[in-house]
């Protein structure tokens, strides 16, 4: 829809750029382990988004890809090592870090596998256990 808005994103050398346009599925703060390790942060803010919508417009070559479990794909600019994207083929849906598309209006809904937290965030929003039922998790939320 031409009404949809675009934003952009790049990494943190620039190497890499890209655009999301539309609003994300979901925003939220994910908690679990792969995460910490692979950012080196206690929590990643997550916008996640249907694939189509997130476009590449430069240096797509300069994207490196690592991936623990097939349902996610973990991208970077190979220059200066800037997270760029997680990819989860089996939500058909791609996690664009907060941080680095900062136009888009970050209002997250829910905190996703805070039974791993190392970092407890008592903001009111609901804590799932693991993930949503729809998404294939225990949909339990955990209460303090
Ligand atoms: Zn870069
Ligand atoms: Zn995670």
């Amino acid at each position: 829809m031409s009404t949809e808005k675009t934003h952009k994103g790049k990494c943190f050398c620039g190497a890499v750029e890209f655009t999301v346009t539309g609003e994300p599925a979901a925003m939220g703060y994910c908690h679990c382990s792969s995460c910490r390790e692979w950012s080196a942060g206690p929590v990643n803010a997550f916008t996640l988004w249907p694939p189509d919508k997130v476009k590449v417009t430069k240096g797509v070559a300069n994207i490196g890809v690592y991936h623990r479990t097939d349902n996610s794909l973990r991208k970077w600019c190979k220059t200066c090592g800037g997270h760029l994207f997680t990819d989860h083929p089996g939500w058909k849906l791609t996690d664009v870090y907060a941080a680095i598309i900062p136009s888009v209006q970050f209002e997250p809904a829910l905190h996703v596998n805070y039974q791993e937290t190392v970092l407890p965030m008592k903001d009111g929003l609901p804590q799932q256990k693991d993930v949503p039922k729809e998404m294939g998790g225990s949909g339990e939320l955990l209460r303090e």
